[in-house]
């Protein structure tokens, strides 16, 4: 297994909708626990292929909660087949907009189906944390991020705040600053993986 690095937002990449895969093979496996290996690093519990520039509708989930545990999930094709009219409102947060955290509304239960890490048609019916994260994560399939669902004004302060950040580090890691020595303490673990 091996830690892919995380696109983070504004990335075109993260904007492109992703291809259908063809069969769960062992390439596509590969990056389901690529996926699996980098969302526990982050840590996350939720993660799209898209986000480490890979532009296949992959998707890999571990939420563990009081009232949620799902264990590792991993979808591939995963498409909503059946939602509520009642919606729920969440804070979410996502791997791509680090440090942010908005309240979006969405169907509180839906009903997705996808093929297994086995190959396998799944269909799993899900509420709660569990189907907030699952649209939030085919949403990414599709090029779409959770500051999509919220208005344009808080969208952009903070897409100008993610952008300021990263040029700052940059910048720090340019001039030998602390970050620097961890992105290649990274690198070398990933090399080992
Ligand atoms: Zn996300």
């Amino acid at each position: 297994m091996a830690l892919r690095t995380i696109l983070t937002a504004p990335d075109p990449r993260l904007k492109k909708k992703a291809a259908a895969v063809a069969s769960v093979d062992a390439e596509v496996r590969q990056l389901m626990d690529d996926m699996l290996a980098t969302m526990y690093a982050a840590p996350g519990i939720g993660l799209a292929a898209p986000q480490i520039g890979e532009l296949k509708r992959v998707v890999v989930l571990d939420i563990d909660r009081e009232d949620v545990k799902t264990g590792p999930l991993c979808m591939a094709n995963p498409e909503i087949i059946e939602a509520s009219d009642e919606d729920v409102t969440y804070e979410e947060g996502c791997l791509s907009v680090p440090e942010h955290y908005s309240d979006v509304a969405r169907p509180a239960k839906v009903t997705v189906r996808y093929l297994d890490r086995g190959g396998e048609t799944k269909e799993l019916a899900c509420e709660g944390l569990l189907a907030t994260c699952v649209q939030h994560e085919i949403d990414h399939l599709d090029g779409i991020l959770f500051i999509d669902h919220i208005s344009s004004l808080k969208r952009n302060m903070i897409l100008r705040k993610l952008l300021k950040a990263r040029k700052e580090k940059e910048r720090d890691e340019a001039e030998g600053k602390p970050g620097t020595k961890l992105k290649m303490t990274a690198k070398e673990e990933a090399a080992e993986a």
